[in-house]
């Protein structure tokens, strides 16, 4: 059978109620199951237990001399303990929790039991009992999961689908296949799950990520040839001397002068605006560099020509901020402006969405509520998303528009090394702003220990008294996103350290009302210092803070680092970044001695283990599940170059399998 063929509750012993677990876990079909890989692998061999020491984690084989007692303990707690003679050793046993496992004991028979030593008491700590002998050294894949769901029974479901399998579709075309000698795929999917040695595991590995890699640039490869191809949906623009004139009017209007890298990505925009091809257009610029303004532009562009714009941003503190730059910039102008953000009150919404699908809104405004399913356009001729990489898959795909497809200007404020960017944004074309508007002191970035807070106090102290601001950005802890208790306990040392000053508290678990309140408190400087997670981390403009102090700097990111210290340096201001860490790790120099995005974005990527590119989170297609972009770089190069060479040479996308695969490509945002 085809995998597509297969249901997972065909599958033995799985039933409803394991459906919802594997849903949970993004598992929908047997696709999602058989590509449900280990996220890593444990090797098991046995120890001899002469040579253990206290505590030692140990895997052993032994035979079973007695027949577990079982203690149950209140909460539905218990105990089993038996003795198991391993080798010519005779250990006490212990598992908790795994009464059910009693009667799979016989006397005489052999097992493995893998645990903790306690060698004082000669006894083991069980954390896992198989019931047969390890025989040779075993290689086991480890799932991640969700509790319900044991490690064990996905292993098992898979297995049970891989036996039902008789072919999965592998869209490496056979050329290549033969080329690199690559193992069959269903094959290759049977090692990752059982693999039998590293060997072939090694290859089972390369196969599935060449594919992955393949399938990627495929897409990419395919976007951009569309795009080119398909002029029947283009918009038709009118630019002609009075719109440039009144461009230039409006840059006159502006309390700045825009920077060259400014002037010629609205140039580019201008071309692309123009052209028949459709605008998809990246525009990379480190932060503070003056993005917004740029986007601002292209919006009047489109509205001069006659069409709507949508300007999507990944939060509603930065939503409301954009609209408010927005409003400011068009104040004498005759724009109808709005702002859609999952908190604007329903009958407002309801009126906006009516204005929306009838074209009486030329720029809106809004977080992931302007790709609602309710929502339609009229008329909408420009699509700007910024800090793109906060968005997942197909999001543009979601804009129900009336008739044409929008122009697409993405914006983002991690730079990626051009090699990258060739290859992951290939079907864009890239506008870069390298310099920084004129005048900007270059932020003064130190590293102290937290022995010298004192010193770190006095200097926000300092610029406090010269009516300047603060952020304070609590450090991490493992497995809480939120640091709920760290912001919590900052604010209550640092307003008793500034009691004449308003210290404001900003953190995920606040209802977005009250985090844009918060905001709002601390641009308007009702706030002078502002305690805050990383929910600060992106867009956030606030001119007159110029001090942002990072506890526990040493957890975060290369380039999530730069972003926070982009909060302050936001004006002709000298600001200071402080990062606090007691051992200066290599990221925290780099950070002291560089301030040019586009470098540290490259030594990010070159520093950064596998998964989490240049440090933000990466959205739908980019996911992969078995490559990593940075440690398989050169596998998607070949994969790129191959990919080129089937279209050209092996005409794939003529044939079915192709096509079916690329038919709902519409993006990859
Ligand atoms: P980012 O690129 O990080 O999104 P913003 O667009 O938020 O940066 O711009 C940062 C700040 O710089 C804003 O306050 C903006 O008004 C200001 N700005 C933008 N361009 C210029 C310029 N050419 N000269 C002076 N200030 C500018
Ligand atoms: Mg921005």
């Amino acid at each position: 059978m085809e995998q597509n063929n297969i249901e997972l509750l065909d599958l033995k012993g799985l039933g409803k109620k394991s459906l919802l677990y594997l849903n949970k876990l993004g598992i929908f079909n047997i696709n999602d199951l058989l590509t449900y890989y280990p996220y890593r692998y444990d090797v098991l061999k046995t120890v001899d237990l002469n040579n253990a020491v206290q505590d030692e984690k140990v895997i052993v084989c032994g035979v079973v001399e007695t027949i577990p007692t079982l203690i149950r303990f209140r909460g539905n707690k218990n105990k089993l303990t038996f003795r198991l003679f391993v080798s010519d050793m005779l250990v006490k046993v212990t598992i908790y929790n795994r009464g059910f496992l009693k009667h799979n004991f016989e006397i005489g028979k052999i097992i493995t039991v893998i645990g903790k030593y306690d060698s004082k008491n000669n006894t083991i700590i069980a954390s896992d009992i198989r019931f047969d002998e390890l025989k040779e050294v075993k290689i086991e894949g480890v799932y991640s999961t969700t509790s319900g769901l044991s490690k064990k029974s996905i292993l098992i479901y898979i297995n049970e689908a891989l036996e039902l399998c008789n072919n999965i579709d592998d869209y490496i075309p056979e050329y290549f296949n033969k080329k690199y000698k690559f193992m069959n795929k269903l094959d290759a999917v049977k090692i990752i799950h059982n693999p039998s040695d590293i060997n072939s595991l090694k290859q089972a590995q390369i196969k599935l990520k060449y594919e992955e890699l393949f399938i990627f640039m495929l897409k990419i490869e395919y976007l951009k040839k569309n795009r080119e191809d398909s002029i029947d949906s283009v918009l038709i623009r009118n630019i002609d001397r009075t719109l440039l004139q009144k461009i230039n009017k409006l840059k006159q209007e502006l309390p700045f002068t825009l920077t060259n890298d400014q002037n010629t990505a609205i140039d580019d925009i201008l071309i692309d605006m123009k052209s028949n091809k459709r605008m998809n257009r990246m525009i990379q610029g480190d932060v503070g560099s003056g993005k917004t303004i740029v986007g601002i532009f292209a919006c009047f562009i489109n509205y001069l020509t006659g069409y709507m714009s949508a300007f999507m941003a990944p939060t509603e503190i930065l939503a409301r901020q954009h609209y408010l730059n927005f409003k400011n910039i068009f104040k004498d102008y005759n724009i109808r402006i709005e702002l859609l953000i999952g908190s604007t009150t329903k009958k407002e919404k309801n009126k906006i969405y009516d204005d929306l699908n009838s074209g009486n809104i030329d720029i809106i405004i809004g977080t992931h509520a302007l790709i609602q399913d309710n929502v339609e356009y009229k008329n909408l001729g420009l699509v700007i998303t910024d800090e793109q990489h906060r968005f997942g898959v197909n999001q543009r795909a979601n804009l129900k528009n009336k008739g044409i497809m929008p122009d697409v200007i993405y914006m983002s404020a991690t730079p990626i090394p051009r090699t990258y960017a060739l290859t992951i944004y290939g079907d864009m074309d890239l506008s870069n702003i390298k310099t920084r508007p004129s005048g900007r002191k270059k932020i003064i970035t130190d590293i102290k220990t937290n022995k010298e807070i004192t010193d770190v106090l006095k200097l926000i102290k300092y610029e406090l008294d010269h009516n300047h601001q603060a952020y304070v950005i609590a450090p991490l802890i493992d497995n809480d996103i939120d640091n709920f208790d760290n912001v919590i306990n900052l604010q209550k040392q640092f307003q008793l350290a500034f009691k004449n000053f308003n210290v404001g508290i900003l953190h995920g678990k606040m209802s977005n009302e009250e985090k844009d309140k918060v905001m709002l408190d601390f641009s308007k400087n009702k706030t002078q210092i502002l305690i805050s997670t990383t929910v600060v981390e992106v867009g956030v403009d606030v001119e007159n803070a110029t001090v942002i102090v990072i506890f526990d700097a040493n957890k975060f990111g290369l380039s999530q680092l730069h972003q926070l210290r982009g909060r302050v340096g936001r004006s002709t201001l000298q600001s200071y970044c402080i990062l606090i860490s007691d051992n200066a790790s290599k990221r925290l120099k780099i950070l002291k001695e560089c301030d040019d995005g586009f470098k540290i974005s490259e030594e990010d990527f070159k520093l950064r283990g596998s998964g989490d590119l240049f440090g933000i989170r990466q959205s739908g297609d980019m996911k992969f599940k078995m490559a990593d972009l940075q440690n398989d770089f050169k596998i998607l190069l070949k994969a790129k170059e191959d990919v080129e060479y089937s279209i050209n040479n092996l005409n794939i996308l003529n044939d079915e399998k192709y096509i079916n695969l690329l038919n709902n490509v519409n993006n990859l945002d």
